[in-house]
């Protein structure tokens, strides 16, 4: 291993221990992905480093749950047809007794989009399903932040053939290794000060709009005109979570979005997608919504209208907005020009909208809301969460207060205000 790319893969690691887990002395870490039931042996050495760093900021015990690719294809090819809804037992309880006594969780993303294509859909659904359910239990202290946990990716060779699929398959998995440091700043000469002020910069950010409590946020681009209402109890979140205990941690390694929810009966207008959207495996590309009353009325797309116009009616928040979010042009994702092919990536590229679910923590009491208040209050409830990128170097984006008074928020794809 290049000694260059190795102290990479170290400031990798640190930035997770530090700055996403924020590990505390004396707790408990378990390295997994959950519902993939462990990481890939083939990312052992970053795994090795992430060990190391946990264990010198103290923790008394690291776990990792491994995983081998191979052993999943040997269960879709010889295990009885009936029995893919079986799940590894102690999994879902180990975590969720972890979770109870305190520990914290790491979960890598490093999966092989392509290792099941020539399996039956219906099976690979039902695994699916079955992981969601194995973990609920513990997804609620996920989702509560009652404890710190946070999501990094891995190069991974079937992901990076994705992403670079001219590349011969080492070349295409450095290649996302180095798009991968890039954007996570872990190239940097001090990766954990930048973090620590890109952090900074994003939570003031995220206070300077919740005290504005704008109205409306009116979208102007080149196919663009669209203004959008915000409920009255919006809330603007950004980079840092914190457990009841006051310990601050970052949740998304990266992160780059302010977002919150739009009104779900409040957008009127027109907006153009900037970058193509890949749903359920197909490239919507070149579209346009035009909205009226909050719904979308109208969509066309240069390819994969059909599919775009099917997820849009899956339900009757389908075809309605549950998320804004700001990212500027200058952010490093927008910059690597990369398709990741993966949310936690893609969704940090650009400014974006969402068609489908709000969350509820974006409503001033929102997460004890029935979900017919949060509808009331203007929440969107929705079977879909759908991000869309808008955000390009010719988005303006301005604040509308209630009297009417209007600031920009954002310049030619940039911050228009300081911090
Ligand atoms: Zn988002
Ligand atoms: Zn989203």
């Amino acid at each position: 291993m290049a000694p260059a790319f190795d102290e990479a893969l170290r400031r990798y690691a640190e930035l997770a221990i530090k700055i996403g887990l924020n590990l505390q002395p004396g707790q408990r870490l378990i390295i997994s992905d959950p519902r993939r039931a462990g990481v890939p042996l083939e990312i052992a050495p970053l795994v090795r480093h992430l060990v190391e760093y946990a264990y010198k900021a103290g923790a008394p015990l690291v776990d990792v749950i491994w995983r081998d690719d191979a052993l999943q294809r040997l269960r879709f090819q010889h295990a009885p047809h009936d029995s893919f809804e079986e799940w590894p037992v102690a999994q879902p309880k180990g975590l969720l007794e972890h979770f109870e006594r305190g520990g914290a969780l790491l979960s890598i993303h490093a999966a092989n989009p392509d290792l099941l294509t020539d399996q039956d859909a219906g099976r690979i659904a039902l695994v699916q399903k079955t992981a969601f359910a194995q973990y609920l239990p513990t997804s609620d202290f996920t989702s509560r932040n009652l404890v710190q946990w946070c999501v990094i990716a891995a190069s991974y060779a079937g992901w990076a053939k994705k992403v670079f699929p001219t590349l011969p398959p080492a070349e295409a998995e450095t290649k996302l290794w180095q798009a991968l440091f890039r954007v996570c700043r872990a190239d940097l000469p001090d990766p954990i000060a930048a973090w620590k002020e890109h952090v900074r910069q994003l939570v003031a950010r995220s206070d300077y709009l919740n005290h504005k409590r704008y109205r409306h946020l009116h979208y102007t681009g080149p196919g663009t005109d669209l203004t959008l209402g915000l409920p009255p109890d919006h809330l603007w979140n950004a980079a840092q979570s914190k457990t009841p205990k006051g310990i601050a941690f970052t949740a998304n390694l990266p992160t780059e979005e302010i977002f919150t929810l739009p009104h779900a009966a409040q957008a009127d207008g027109h907006i153009a997608a900037s970058r193509p959207l890949n749903y359920g495996d197909t490239l919507i590309d070149g579209f346009e919504v035009k909205f009226a009353g909050g719904r979308a009325v109208e969509a066309h797309a240069r390819s994969g209208e059909t599919v775009l116009r099917k997820m849009l009616e899956a339900d009757e928040g389908g075809a309605r907005l549950g998320e804004v979010a700001l990212v500027p042009h200058s952010s490093p994702i927008s910059q690597s020009g990369v398709m990741f092919y993966n949310t936690l990536l893609d969704e940090n590229c650009a400014s974006h909208l969402a068609f489908g679910r709000a969350y509820k923590f974006c409503m001033r009491g929102g997460e004890s809301m029935t979900d017919e208040t949060f509808v009331a209050a203007g929440g969107n409830h929705s079977i879909l969460h759908v991000d869309f990128m808008v955000g390009s170097g010719e988005m303006n984006i301005d604040g509308i207060a209630s009297d009417g008074t209007t600031e920009a928020i954002m310049r030619k794809g940039e911050w228009a205000f300081k911090v």
